[in-house]
């Protein structure tokens, strides 16, 4: 769950301080992309009065729960089966928050490493995923994660 720090954090709807005794709404990290609208919401708390009044909140909310559920599940998106070991597992988080984007059937797999060359959608998520950050629509938080780069080594 996020940090939050009362009296210091920010909340992204309002953009007001998080004070002592209000009623805060955290979330986790769970987009890396700068460029998702919803990208505000990750590792943030927000006062829950402008949660439950901020429909993309909600929307990103829903994201947040979904990551979450699929971890804990830790099942191969090629098999089936239930990944045992940290090692073994690869999840992919929410790559765009745009349901028309042809990434987004993406958001969310999860893999044992060893099954992804086994993978018969691995081409196409590879070229989608191209496509996506050719159009300039991927921005890293910060250059030194190649958030891309360390993903791909697995598809490729
Ligand atoms: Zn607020």
């Amino acid at each position: 769950m996020a940090i939050v720090l009362l009296g210091k954090s920010i909340c992204p709807i309002c953009k007001n301080i998080l004070n002592e005794g209000e009623d805060v709404t955290g979330f986790p990290h769970f987009i890396a992309n700068t460029k998702d609208p919803l990208y505000i919401f990750t590792d943030s708390g927000v006062h829950t009065n402008c949660f439950l009044q901020q429909p993309h909140a909600l929307r990103a909310m829903k994201y947040a729960d979904r990551q979450h559920e699929v971890f804990m599940q830790k099942k191969c998106t090629v098999t089936g089966e239930q990944i045992t070991h940290h090692r073994e597992y690869l999840a992919l988080p929410l790559l765009t928050s745009d349901e028309a984007e042809p990434l987004f059937k993406y958001n969310f797999l999860t893999f044992k490493i060893r099954n992804i060359p086994h993978w018969e959608e691995r081409e196409d998520f590879v070229k989608t995923a191209e496509r996506f950050i050719a159009d300039g629509k991927w921005a890293d938080l910060m250059p030194e994660h190649k958030f891309w780069e360390r993903i791909m080594k697995y598809f490729q």
